[in-house]
C-alpha cells in the first residue's frame, strides 16, 4: 500500500555488453536476441541463462503492471456522485480486473517455464520432443510445443470448438 512510485529510470534495465550492434535488433524484454557462437550446444548454460534473464524481466513487466492498476484503481475509486460515470468506471474496472487476471496466469505459466529451465527440459516440443529453436522461444519464450505441433495443435482446438 505504501509503496512509493518508482522514477522511470530505475525501470529501464542496464544495457549489457555484447556484440550485437545495439538499435539494430528490437530488444526481447529488455535483452538483446541471442547470438550463438560457432558450434554451440542448444541449451548450453549461456542459453538457458539468456531465457532465463527474458522470462524473469517479462515476469517483472507484468507484476509492475499489476502493482500499477491496483494502485490506479484505489486512487480512482472516488465516490462519483453521477450514476453514469460510476458504471463506466466500473466498466472500466472490470475490463482492468480481466486483463490482470490474464496476466496473473501468465504469470504463472513463466514460472513454470523457468523450473523447465532449472530441470534442463527448456526448449524442447513436448509432444514430438525435437528442438524449439532459439528464433521462435524468443518470439514465444513460454512456448513449449514445437511450430509443427502448435499448428496441429491449433487445428485440432478449432475442430473440437467449431
Ligand atoms: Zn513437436
Amino acid at each position: 500500500m505504501a509503496t512509493k512510485p518508482r522514477t522511470t529510470s530505475a525501470t529501464t534495465p542496464a544495457p549489457r555488453a555484447n556484440t550485437a550492434k545495439p538499435g539494430n535488433s528490437p530488444l526481447i524484454h529488455g535483452q538483446l536476441p541471442y547470438v550463438e557462437s560457432a558450434g554451440e550446444e542448444y541449451m548450453a548454460p549461456r542459453q538457458k541463462d539468456h531465457f532465463r534473464n527474458i522470462l524473469l524481466a517479462w515476469k517483472k513487466e507484468l507484476m509492475e503492471e499489476v502493482d500499477r492498476t491496483l494502485h490506479y484503481m484505489q486512487d480512482e475509486s472516488a465516490n462519483l456522485p453521477d450514476p453514469v460515470d460510476r458504471a463506466s468506471q466500473e466498466e472500466e474496472f472490470s475490463l482492468e480486473l480481466r486483463a490482470r487476471d490474464r496476466e496473473r496466469k501468465l504469470i504463472k505459466k513463466i514460472d513454470e517455464t523457468i523450473k523447465l529451465i532449472d530441470e534442463d527440459d527448456y526448449g524442447y516440443c513436448t509432444t514430438c520432443g525435437i528442438e524449439i529453436g532459439i528464433r521462435r522461444l524468443e518470439a514465444r519464450p513460454t512456448a513449449n510445443l514445437c511450430i509443427d505441433c502448435k499448428t496441429l495443435a491449433e487445428i485440432k482446438e478449432k475442430q473440437t470448438a467449431g
